[in-house]
């Protein structure tokens, strides 16, 4: 998972469908105080999906909590962070809320955010369907899972005090503090919300998963080496493609950016120590500056 930084599309079209989703929204939320069932419409809260997957969109065609591509591979689907007619716990045990009398009910979903866009992320079918991914003895997937700290809301804009233990890449979080990425792979949960987030989409269960992080993160290493390689032998064309490819991670544009992420800080020391030694020459030979063109100097 990588941060993803998000704006509104400026567009009529956009805009139009955001006036539609207000009107569906004071609808439901009448038809909810009127004691009346929840009926989503499915119809309108997918009909930007095109945005949410898009490889040129913010979250570049990837799983908004695997970073697999969805965009080439799958339809992928559109999951509602917060759900939005039902609510289970991390054991998928269904969540009850308290009235004032004491009684205890059935929480009614998120209703309000039904249409919200904030609330809307594009996943792979593995992090957003229960069982999709089959591992004996456990159950992957979020479903209708929203585990957290604290007290449940029930009511529109009671959810701003809400604790989620599942991290939503849109908000003010940094991943990178609730995971670490291993060589191999491995994803390692550094806080509980990293345990939540692991437990629910299996992010080491599901070996794809593994696999191209796996990648990732090889290939992150190794284009620091290839880019320090390119800077010694003054080859530019060759900067140039390790450039991109670097900025592609840190951009997050890449698969698995986060594991590539974790790659490049783990060659960061060698490229460090060979950029100390280049010091050095240049202090040996007299070289106080160079032109534009002959600086070749790694950005890692
Ligand atoms: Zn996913």
């Amino acid at each position: 998972m990588i941060k993803i930084h998000i704006t509104e599309p400026d567009s009529d079209e956009w805009r139009d469908w955001r006036s539609r989703c207000l009107l569906a929204t004071t609808k439901l939320c009448q038809d909810v105080a009127n004691g009346e069932e929840v009926v989503i419409n499915e119809v309108l809260y997918r009909e930007m999906r095109q945005w949410y997957y898009s490889s040129d969109g913010p979250f570049h065609g990837k799983c908004a909590y695997c970073e697999s591509p969805i965009a080439e591979t799958q339809g992928g689907q559109l999951d509602h962070f917060r759900p939005k007619k039902w609510v289970t716990d991390l054991r998928e045990q269904r969540v009850f809320i308290k009235a004032a009398d004491g009684a205890e009910t059935p929480h009614p979903g998120y209703y309000w955010l039904a249409y919200d866009w904030r609330n809307l992320l594009p996943t792979c079918v593995g992090c957003n369907t229960i069982n999709a991914w089959q591992t004996p003895g456990k159950r992957i997937g979020k479903g209708s899972r929203f585990p957290l700290k604290g007290t449940y809301a029930d009511a529109p804009g009671l959810e701003t005090d809400e604790h989620p233990l599942l991290l939503n890449p849109t908000e003010a979080i940094e991943p990178s503090v609730h995971f670490e990425i291993d060589d191999l792979g491995i994803v390692i949960p550094k806080t509980e919300y990293g345990d939540a987030c692991d437990a629910v989409f299996g992010l080491n269960e599901r070996g794809p998963l593994r696999d191209g992080r796996q990648n990732a993160f090889r290939q992150g290493f190794n284009i620091v080496l290839s880019l320090l390689d390119a800077a010694r032998a003054a080859d530019k064309e060759r900067l140039e493609d390790c450039s991109q490819t670097l900025n592609s991670f840190k951009l997050g544009i890449a698969p698995y950016s986060a594991a590539g992420l974790a790659g490049i800080a783990k060659a960061r020391p060698k490229a460090q120590k060979v950029m100390h030694n280049m010091s050095k020459v240049s202090a040996a030979l007299g070289i106080e500056s160079q032109s534009k063109d002959d600086v070749h100097e790694p950005d890692v």
